[in-house]
């Protein structure tokens, strides 16, 4: 990994770490389209396959322009290492499932991503790993409540999809860390532009990069990124696959060989050596594009947001909005105190009055607007999680789950806002009634 991120600020960093081009190399990152990599002698292959020298073999476990772009989102984070996934949801995964196994337990906040929750709730059970979930927003002693002596870990998104609450880090990491297990956050609606959750006591980070570090709608991907920061081995006996000889490696102990780098290390040589859910490389120079401009786009994001939830408040057809950038908002304080340029996201989620089919009927209206699956895209786009992603459920069943019925996830995009504050207008007058 490279070290050419030496006191920049995150917004340098989107367009300075990674790719470090030595004179008369290509100024913009290369793509290593390879599944493999040549060597002269076996001997040389051999100490790669013991982890003894560093090194690409397989394109499966590791690639440089994967590589490249795990580096800087490590810069972005003030992470030591990182490795990117196929997916977001691939990156959730494997950044419990290589502390955690049959028998364990994790707690979780129950306000995160619905396919997150899937994950925990269903797949992971499967596997036999056990998770509660407690509400985000309890006191420390009610979450301590949730531990257990087999609790690996505890984990939170620092802005809630789609409900766009405010997780409080450092609560979070209080109580992870009082108990001897690390605190993971899911900051993929900030991005480390907008906040930095190994500043307010995080050890991992994890992000859906699909979402605003790709930006473009091109590319479906994951990172996790490694504080460095936690001690595993004053926590040996909880973590035995990082502090215990790992005899798929003839015995190593990740703790003990890679120091900091122990916990990124083991993902690669072992999740992603058994799981292989690896990005592309294509992907990833897509995602490098997309990093280039992240800082310059979450600004506009975010301005765009702003001006739009002032408006919606304004409207009197809406019923309740809810955007942390918003003063008065129940999460807008922890959100300042978090955010490093005083910026949140650029989602958020508001109810019009009349409820699900007015909703529905406003939605419909929409012209510049698009109707998506997806969030945090370079195009304005909304979403009615009660006709979409969380249409099994009953009314009940969405309110459990934070998802009104009224619900519209409404993700601003890098347009005029002048021209979205149109189109939303146009919308009200055809709902008038
Ligand atoms: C989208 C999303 C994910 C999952 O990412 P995919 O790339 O779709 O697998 C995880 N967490 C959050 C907060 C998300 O918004």
């Amino acid at each position: 990994m490279q070290e050419n991120n030496k006191g920049f600020s995150p917004d340098t960093l989107c367009l300075k770490a990674g790719w470090d081009p030595k004179t008369g190399e290509a100024r913009q990152m290369p793509i290593y389209q390879t599944t493999t990599f040549k060597y002269e002698t076996t001997a040389q292959m051999a100490d790669l396959f013991d982890l003894k020298t560093p090194g690409y073999f397989y394109t499966r476990l590791q690639n440089p322009t994967n590589d490249f772009v795990a580096a800087k989102i490590a810069a972005l984070e003030g992470g030591v290492a990182a490795m990117l996934t196929s997916s977001g949801q691939a990156a959730s995964f494997y950044a419990i499932f290589n502390i955690c196994e049959a028998g364990d337990h994790f707690v979780s906040a129950s306000t995160i991503y619905g396919g997150t929750f899937n994950l925990f709730a269903v797949t992971m059970k499967k596997m036999g790993i056990d998770v509660t979930f407690v509400d985000a927003d309890a006191s420390e002693d009610e979450i301590a409540a949730a531990f257990r002596p087999n609790t690996k870990l505890l984990f939170g998104e620092t802005i809630t999809n789609p409900s766009v609450n405010v997780l409080d880090i450092e609560k979070f990491a209080r109580v992870a860390h009082s108990h001897g297990v690390p605190l993971i956050i899911d900051n993929t609606f900030p991005t480390p532009i907008n906040c930095r959750p190994f500043d307010w006591g995080a050890d991992i980070v994890t992000h859906a990069t699909t979402k605003y570090m790709d930006g473009h709608s091109s590319s479906v991907g994951g990172a996790i990124v490694d504080s460095g920061n936690f001690d595993w081995m004053a926590h040996a006996d909880k973590f035995p696959g990082l502090t215990k000889p790992d005899p798929s490696y003839h015995g190593l102990t990740y703790a003990e060989a890679f120091g900091k780098g122990a916990y990124i290390t083991k993902a690669t040589t072992q999740l992603m050596r058994d799981f292989g859910s690896i990005p592309s490389p294509f992907n990833s120079y897509i995602l490098n594009l997309g990093l280039e401009s992240l800082s310059a786009r979450m600004e506009r994001h975010c301005k765009n947001a702003l001006k739009v939830a002032e408006y919606l408040q304004g409207r009197e057809e809406v019923a309740w909005i809810k955007f942390p950038g918003l003063p008065g908002d129940k999460y807008h304080e922890l959100a300042m105190k978090q955010s490093r340029n005083g910026y949140t996201t650029g989602v958020m989620c508001f109810g019009i009055k009349g409820g699900r089919d007015r909703s529905i009927k406003f939605m419909d209206s929409l012209k510049l607007i698009n109707m998506e699956t997806h969030v945090a895209d370079s195009c304005s786009c909304v979403l009615h999680p009660a006709s979409h992603t969380h249409r099994q459920l009953t009314d009940e069943q969405l309110i459990a789950a934070g998802v009104q019925p009224d619900l519209i996830r409404f993700s601003v995009g890098l347009e005029d806002p002048a021209d979205i504050i149109a189109d939303l207008d146009q919308a009200f007058e055809a709902i008038r009634e």
